[in-house]
C-alpha cells in the first residue's frame, strides 16, 4: 500500500485488525458500516503517541490555518479541526481575516510568512475565498512542503504520475485509507467515481488506478450516469448532490463511498446516497461518521508528515 508508505515510515498504522474484527452493520440490514470515526480515534491516540515521543524534544506539529471572511460553514470546519489537533497533541493556529482584508495581496503576503515560519509546519488555506475568488495562483504559492491540503500543482503532479513523495489530498488520502483498513481492494476492481472537481472526484480517480482499478470517472456532463454507476465494484458517490444514488444506480453487493454533506432544514445530515441502498450494497461509509472524519485524520497524518520531514532536513543541514 504504497499511499501509506511514508505514514508507516513515521511509526504510523491502519488499525485493520479492530476494522476487520469488530464489524458493524447498519441496523436491520446486512450492509456494513465502514465507520471513520473508529478510524479518527485511532490515528489522533496515535499522533498524541508521536508528540510526545518520537516530537516530544523536536518542534510538535504546528498546523496554520488561514480562514478568509465569515462563512459559516468554513467556520465550523476550521472548528473541528482545531479541536482534533488539539486532541491529537499538534499545535494549530488560527489566522481568521475579515473579508475586507481577503485580497490575493494580503493573502499572498501571509502565505508568504507562513512559508518562511520554521516552526509551521502545515498551512492551509480554508476555501471558500469571499465573492468566489479563484484559489489557484494562492493554492500554489503555499510551499509544497508545507501544502498538508494537498493541492499544490506540484503534489497533484506527484499523485498523477503515481509517486507517493508527495502529500496527498485529505479526502481521497482518506478514503483509500479507510477502504484499506476494512480490507478492501481496488485491484482489478471496477470502480466508478462521480463528480470530478480537483478536491475530491479527481484525486481518488488517480488513487484507484494507482492502485490498479479499473476507472470510471463521471459527472454533470455525463451521459448515462447510472449506466456506469451499475457497473461499480465499489462506488465513490462526490457529485454533492443529495440522495442522488439510489438503489437502481448500485450493483448487488458493491462498496459505496459516500462523500457527500448536505444538512437539512432542521440540522440532519445526508450523503449522496439515500439510505435505502443500504438493502443492495455490501458496505456503505455512513454520513455523519464515515469520510468526513478520515479527511481530519488525514490532515494530522500531512501534517506530521510535513513536520518529521522539516526536521529530518533540520537536522541534515546541522550536520
Ligand atoms: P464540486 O461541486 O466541486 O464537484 C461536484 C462534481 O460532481 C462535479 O464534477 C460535477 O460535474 C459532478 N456532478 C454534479 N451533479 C452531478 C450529477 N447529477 N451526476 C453526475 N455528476 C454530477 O464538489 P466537491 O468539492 O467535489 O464535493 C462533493 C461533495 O462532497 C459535496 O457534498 C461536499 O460537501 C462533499 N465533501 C465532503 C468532504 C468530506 O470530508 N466528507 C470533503 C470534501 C467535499
Amino acid at each position: 500500500m504504497p499511499f501509506w508508505k511514508r505514514a508507516e515510515q513515521l511509526g504510523l498504522t491502519l488499525p485493520s485488525e479492530l476494522c476487520k474484527n469488530n464489524p458493524k452493520f447498519f441496523e436491520g440490514t446486512q450492509c456494513q458500516k465502514l465507520s471513520g470515526t473508529v478510524l479518527l480515534q485511532s490515528v489522533l491516540n496515535q499522533c498524541r503517541q508521536l508528540a510526545e515521543g518520537r516530537f516530544a524534544d523536536k518542534a510538535r506539529p504546528h498546523l496554520a490555518v488561514i480562514l478568509p471572511g465569515n462563512n459559516p460553514a468554513s467556520e465550523v470546519y476550521v472548528s473541528h479541526k482545531q479541536k482534533r489537533f488539539a486532541e491529537a497533541g499538534f499545535a494549530s493556529t488560527l489566522h481568521h481575516l475579515p473579508e475586507s482584508e481577503c485580497t490575493p495581496e494580503v493573502l499572498g503576503k501571509l502565505i508568504d510568512t507562513l512559508n518562511r515560519d520554521p516552526d509551521v509546519h502545515g498551512v492551509l488555506l480554508q476555501l471558500p475565498l469571499p465573492g468566489n475568488q479563484d484559489a489557484t495562483s494562492l493554492l500554489d504559492r503555499i510551499s509544497p512542503i508545507k501544502d498538508v491540503d494537498g493541492f499544490h500543482v506540484r503534489n497533484t503532479g506527484c499523485l498523477a504520475s503515481g509517486r507517493y513523495d508527495g502529500l496527498l489530498p485529505c479526502t481521497p488520502f482518506g478514503i483509500m485509507a479507510l477502504l484499506q483498513a476494512y480490507g478492501i481492494s481496488l485491484m482489478g476492481e471496477n470502480v466508478t467515481v462521480v463528480g470530478r472537481s480537483n478536491i475530491v472526484g479527481k484525486p481518488t480517480a488517480l488513487m484507484a488506478l494507482n492502485a490498479r482499478a479499473s476507472v470510471t470517472v463521471v459527472h454533470k456532463a455525463s451521459r448515462e450516469v447510472f449506466e456506469h454507476t451499475r457497473q461499480a465494484d465499489v462506488l465513490v458517490a462526490a457529485a454533492g448532490v443529495r440522495h442522488l444514488i439510489v438503489p437502481d444506480s448500485v450493483k448487488e453487493g458493491a462498496v459505496v463511498v459516500d462523500v457527500g454533506i448536505h444538512r437539512d432544514e432542521n440540522g440532519k445530515l445526508a450523503g449522496d446516497v439515500h439510505p435505502d441502498v443500504r438493502s443492495k450494497a455490501r458496505a456503505i461509509t455512513p454520513v455523519p461518521g464515515g469520510v468526513g472524519p478520515m479527511t481530519i485524520a488525514m490532515l494530522c497524518v500531512n501534517t506530521a508528515l510535513a513536520c518529521w520531514a522539516s526536521n529530518t532536513d533540520l537536522a541534515q543541514r546541522q550536520v
